[in-house]
This record gives structure tokens, C-alpha cells and sequence, in this order.
């Protein structure tokens, strides 16, 4: 059974190649688990028994993208393939990353370390799968397990119970009672872990269909605790687990997800900053969320003008809107693509005229009182008080009393 998807087919040829040099390849991981859930596959991790110094040597183009872990970028037809020899990984002494990789030539070793059975199946090019962990049968039965002994696993790298709480999320399975006891027990391990490594495991769990489960594992395994900002928050984070729209949807973005989140938390627009720093988003979406979170707040007490449409700029209030159907209120779509459509102007560089107009036309000095009349047209503008022309701008200022020089 080898899954549609283009991206296997288009990988055989590197599958190929590394055997006819007389190595095992396999296609390995989340590609294998979702081809098998009949998902999207997103990318394809190949792994081979043929060390990196060999794979090179089979490709004539290749980057060394990690190959102190063994992996190796193969550059073919113009895509990118990352191939990654078979390793185990010996002696984790803090929680986190193992003190060494060791590469080896079996495939069931390379599974061994895998995290969870649904994640160490390997498939064959012909399509059949390698299964030594019964991952297959926990797939169909919607469980994460993990691989081994769960308590063992998770003193390897204590990343893995929040990657466990993720997946739950993600493909809307259930956990394995065993996994979720070492969970509960070793929770505090979390500490350990980066907060970005954290950060990315979380965004997954939040924008996932099962959402709602993985969230209240999060909360009743006490992971919670050792995430930024959270800790204190428990009844506002099993609130925020059951926030859904007719639809059930998902969350459709890491703003919307921050935001909703935020907004859950009774977070104000002052507080964003700090609490997403810790969390160490980028200033760009730290910005972002900001604009959301206030435009979302306004929303939900009053409706959709073009100030509110002009100042959060469309992207964000898109994602605004679809959030309000969250809250058990009504998303107004076509009004804010109608109010988009008549926006007179997008962007403050777009008013018809600058400081240096202004200071001209009233002959005056820079200061204050400039950038606070750009701010009363740029307002005008929008509200459609005025025309956007150089004339009309600097007439309603003289004939009124917006200029405070
Ligand atoms: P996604 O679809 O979200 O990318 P994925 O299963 O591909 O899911 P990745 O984080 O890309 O997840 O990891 C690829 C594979 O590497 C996993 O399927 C798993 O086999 C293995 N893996 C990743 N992180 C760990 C970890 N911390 N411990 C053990 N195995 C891991
Ligand atoms: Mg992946």
C-alpha cells in the first residue's frame, strides 16, 4: 500500500539509489503514520543503514545539514531530500538530548528510539510496512504509546511528554493509560526542556482537531506548570479546551491560536508582551497578536467599523472574525470584505500629503503638534470625512480647528 501522495513517488529514485549501492533505505516516521491515517503528507523523512560519509558518496550534490546526527540534504531534480542514517542514542544524562549518537546498520535499533509506535513504522519503496512495535495496531486503535518503557523514555528526553500531549491533539487519539501514568508522575521534568523545543510541541497541540483532549491532558498531567505563564491558570485553560464554533474547527493559525489563548486567559493587550516573550515568539508575531487581541476584545462589544478594519489592517481582522465564531458570536465576512473593499486608504503612506506639505503650508516648525495632525487626517481619511486629496486635506485643516502649532 504505498500512500498517493506525490512526495513518496517523487522520492523512490533516492530510495533506489542508496540500495543499488547495497545499503537499506526506508521511508521513516510522520510520513509513514499519516500515509497510513490517509492525511496530507507534509515531508519525507528517509532513513538508510549507509553512514553519512556513504551517502555522499552515492549523490553527486548534497549539503551537510545535521551531519553530526546523521542527516544528509540530497539535492535531486531539483528538490531536497533529507536522508538520515539509522542511530541510536546512548547516555542522556540531563533530560534533554542524548550525550551521543551512535549510528548503526539495523532499522529496528533506529526505531527503538523513537517516541511514540504510531512514529516508529518504517515502509519499504514497495509499500509495505515495518512494524516491530505494533504501531499499526495503535493507529487503528487511535493511541500514542510510547515505545518501551514510557517512564524510561521520558527521563531520555522529557520533550516527549509534551510531544505524547501534542499528538493527542493532532490526530485526535487518545493516550495509552501506562504513558499517560509516566506522564503524570514525571511531569515536572518539563523544567528541562528549552522553552522554543516546548513552543513548537504547544502550537501543535493547540491548532490540532483533538484540541480539546490534548488540552485536558496538558492540564491533568500538571505539564501546564512548567510552560511560561501558565502555572495559576488552570479553570481558564480547561475554558479555553472547550472553546469551538458549529463547525468544530480548528484553529487555523499560531496568531489565532496565541490569540484565542490569550484572550482565554484574560490576558490584556499591556500583558502580551511578556507573556509571549517567555514564550519566545518573534517580535513580529508578538506585534501581531497585540493588534488581534485588542481588535478580538472590541469585537466582541461592539460591531465590525473601518477605524477598527483600517488600524488592525485585514489579514489580522480576517482571523478576528473567523475567532468571534470561538465565542458564540457572529463573524461578519461580507461586511468586512464590503469595508475593505471601500477603504479609502490602506496604509498611512498612502494620504495625499506629508510632514513636509504641512510644514509649508503652515510655514511652521516641526514638533508635536505634526505628527498629531497627520494622525487627525489620517482618521479623517478613513471615516470618510474627508477626500484623500492634497486640497481638501490642508482646506479642513484651516477651516477647522485641527492644528495646534
Ligand atoms: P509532524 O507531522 O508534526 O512533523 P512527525 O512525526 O514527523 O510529525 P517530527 O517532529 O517531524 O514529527 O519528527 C519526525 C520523527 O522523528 C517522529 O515521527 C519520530 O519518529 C522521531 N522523533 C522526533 N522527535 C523525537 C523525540 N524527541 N524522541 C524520539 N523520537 C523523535
Ligand atoms: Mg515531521
Amino acid at each position: 500500500m504505498i500512500n498517493e501522495s506525490p512526495l513518496f513517488s517523487k522520492a523512490l529514485p533516492i530510495i533506489e539509489d542508496i540500495k543499488k549501492a547495497g545499503y537499506e533505505a526506508y521511508f521513516v516516521g510522520g510520513c509513514v503514520r499519516d500515509a497510513l491515517l490517509n492525511k496530507e503528507i507534509n515531508d519525507v523523512d528517509i532513513a538508510t543503514s549507509a553512514f553519512p560519509a556513504e551517502v555522499k558518496a552515492i549523490f553527486p550534490k548534497t549539503i551537510d545539514v545535521g551531519i553530526e546526527h546523521g542527516t544528509v540534504m540530497v539535492l535531486k531534480n531539483d528538490e531536497t531530500y533529507e536522508v538520515t542514517t539509522f542511530r541510536t542514542e546512548s547516555t542522556y544524562q540531563d533530560f534533554r538530548r542524548p550525550d551521543q549518537v551512535v549510528f548503526v546498520r539495523s532499522l529496528n535499533e533506529d526505531l527503538k528510539r523513537r517516541d511514540f509506535t504510531v512514529n516508529a513504522l518504517a515502509m519499504t519503496q514497495d509499500g509495505e510496512v515495518i512494524d516491530f512495535f505494533d504501531g499499526v495496531n495503535d493507529l487503528k486503535n487511535g493511541l500514542i504509546k510510547a515505545v518501551g518503557s514510557p517512564e524510561e523514555r521520558f527521563f531520555e528526553d522529557a520533550l516527549r511528554m509534551m510531544r505524547g500531549v501534542r499528538f493527542v491533539s493532532q490526530l485526535n487519539f487518545i493516550m495509552d493509560s501506562e504513558t499517560k501514568k509516566a506522564i503524570h508522575i514525571h511531569h515536572a521534568l518539563l523544567e528541562k526542556i528549552a522553552v522554543e523545543r516546548i513552543q513548537v510541541e504547544f502550537i501543535k497541540l493547540l491548532l490540532g482537531e483533538g484540541r480539546q483532549k490534548g488540552l485536558n491532558l496538558f492540564v491533568e498531567s500538571e505539564l501546564y506548570l512548567y510552560c511560561p505563564g501558565l502555572a495559576g491558570y488552570q479553570k481558564e485553560l480547561v475554558c479555553f479546551s472547550t472553546l469551538r464554533n458549529s463547525q468544530n474547527h480548528k484553529l487555523m493559525s499560531s496568531l489565532s491560536a496565541w490569540t484565542l489563548l490569550l484572550f482565554a486567559l484574560g490576558k490584556k493587550e499591556d500583558e502580551v508582551n511578556l507573556f509571549l516573550r517567555s514564550w519566545k515568539c518573534s517580535k513580529r508575531m508578538i506585534q501581531q497578536v497585540k493588534i488581534a487581541l485588542k481588535a478580538l476584545t472590541i469585537r466582541t462589544k461592539q460591531p465590525l467599523d473601518d477605524l477598527l478594519l483600517y488600524q488592525s489592517g485585514y489579514e489580522i481582522i480576517r482571523e478576528v472574525e473567523e475567532l468571534l465564531t470561538f465565542l458564540n458570536k457572529t463573524a461578519d465576512l461580507s461586511r468586512l470584505q464590503k469595508l475593505n473593499n471601500q477603504l479609502p486608504i490602506k496604509d498611512k503612506k498612502e494620504i495625499a500629503v506629508t510632514g513636509f506639505d504641512l510644514l509649508a503650508y503652515f510655514d511652521a516648525k516641526p514638533g508635536k503638534w505634526l505628527g498629531e495632525a497627520l494622525d487627525k487626517i489620517e482618521v479623517a481619511i478613513v471615516l470618510g470625512e474627508i477626500n484623500n486629496e492634497k486640497e481638501a486635506i490642508l482646506s479642513w485643516l484651516s477651516t477647522t480647528d485641527k492644528v495646534n502649532i
